[in-house]
């Protein structure tokens, strides 16, 4: 495992040290910080020897989301699936699979695999996913690194995911080329706009929040269709997740839990 962080030989050193002076506490209390880093280490370390690309490391993963609350068996399939560790910087890897959100460069974020496992469940929950079960043709507004749209083309029919930073569009490409199956088109853009090609959306999710929707995402949402995004909660300060569904007779809009994602940006850079 190429990809996999190197612990330095010094560590292993200091950690062997710090275990033989265990019992002699006063001795030891200034070399506290070696011995945090010797549990830090032991702690990053992962069980019985498994690389990161076991699967057995994502049931793991998975099982816990179970434990906390997620139960779509289709959401939680995917994300036994899909590696999350490769879509972050290796140096992160070890961290891919706690239940934690991860810098991806650009002052952005990888959400938490929960709260990516919830907005998936959510969208499941509209009355297109519900009678198909799948998303059919999902628009994502945010790609990032491309961790979610591996998802998505898991669960949905067609999907398009659009970035505003090019720097991690074209990431995104590398880390989902090696993707083959599925109907995915990354798109470089302003996903403000959608993408008009390809509407109307059973599925829309953003991985970014702003004031208010934009009108092009509800005019871009399908008779059917479910739209599940942050955005900010008002005076109160802070996001909520907003859920729309577009029925024969219009929208419907339903406020949710309070999420913390990273700000919806107009144009691109
Ligand atoms: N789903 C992503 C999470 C990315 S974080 C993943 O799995 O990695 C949110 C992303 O939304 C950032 O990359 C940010 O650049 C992007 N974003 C913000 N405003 C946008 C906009 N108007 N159009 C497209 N992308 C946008």
């Amino acid at each position: 495992m190429s990809r996999l962080p190197r612990f330095p030989l010094g560590l292993q050193q200091l950690q062997g040290k710090t275990v033989s002076r265990r019992e002699d506490a006063a001795v030891v209390r200034p070399q506290r910080p070696v011995q945090q880093a010797a549990l830090d280490l032991a702690r990053q370390v992962l069980p019985s020897g498994l690389g990161l690309d076991s699967a057995a490391v994502r049931r793991r993963m998975v099982d816990r989301l179970r434990a906390a609350g997620l139960h779509n068996e289709t959401v939680l399939q995917a994300l036994r699936s899909v590696e999350r560790h490769r879509f972050v910087d290796s140096a992160l890897a070890n961290q891919a699979y706690e239940d934690t959100s991860l810098p991806i460069g650009l002052s952005q974020t990888i959400s938490k695999p929960s709260v990516v496992g919830h907005m998936l469940a959510l969208l499941f929950e509209g009355a297109h996913a519900r009678e198909h079960g799948n998303l059919g043709r999902v628009l994502e507004i945010g790609t990032g690194c491309g961790y979610q749209a591996a998802l998505l083309l898991q669960l949905g029919r067609q999907v398009v995911s659009i970035e505003r930073l090019q720097a991690l569009h074209e990431r995104a490409r590398d880390n989902l080329a090696q993707l083959r199956h599925g109907d995915l088109r990354l798109v470089f853009g302003d996903g403000m706009l959608g993408h008009p090609p390809r509407a109307p959306y059973h599925s829309i999710v953003a991985a970014a929040g702003g004031e208010q929707l934009p009108k092009a995402w509800l005019d871009q949402l399908a008779v059917g269709g479910r739209l599940v995004a942050p955005m900010h909660a008002g005076n109160a300060g802070g996001q909520r997740l907003v859920i729309v569904d577009r029925g024969p007779d219009g929208l419907s809009t339903l406020h949710q839990d309070a999420v913390h994602f990273v700000p919806l940006k107009s144009g691109t850079e």
